[in-house]
């Protein structure tokens, strides 16, 4: 189904691209290891602007979420799931997505989730699904 694309520059092309070969990946400082999300150009944590993307688990825990009832778009699907997910392995990284795969109702905070991503255009939308 369409979903809103985000907007790439030199900063985000490497997240939304990095579904080309099945790996999610986030920024890391390479001076204090912390995990940077959003991609921004410099470390929060130390001020280091050595950053660069690294591969991350791509399984992680629904943190939160919200059903979608609203037709955005006349081809749209709803209602569905936007969440936010905390990546295993990737302290602080918190990433806004769609769960997919399973009715809404079937979605709580605290489940396992993994990366399927859904290439649109030259995007990967790094969605997740519910494991076990
Ligand atoms: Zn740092």
């Amino acid at each position: 189904m369409p979903r809103m694309l985000p907007q790439l520059g030199p900063d985000n092309r490497f997240f939304w691209t990095s579904g080309a070969d099945g790996v999610l990946r986030c920024l890391q400082c390479q001076e204090c290891a912390t995990f940077i999300h959003p991609p921004r150009p410099v470390c929060p944590d130390c001020l280091s602007e050595t950053v660069a993307p690294a591969a991350v688990e791509g399984t992680g825990v629904v943190h939160s979420y919200t059903i979608n009832r609203q037709k955005w778009h006349p081809a749209m699907e709803v209602p569905f799931i936007i969440a936010r997910v905390a990546i295993d392995g990737a302290p602080g990284v918190i990433l806004t997505t769609n769960i997919v795969g399973s009715p809404v109702e079937a979605v709580d905070i605290g489940d396992r989730v993994a990366v399927v991503f859904e290439q649109q255009d030259d995007v990967w939308l790094p969605l997740f699904g519910k494991i076990d």
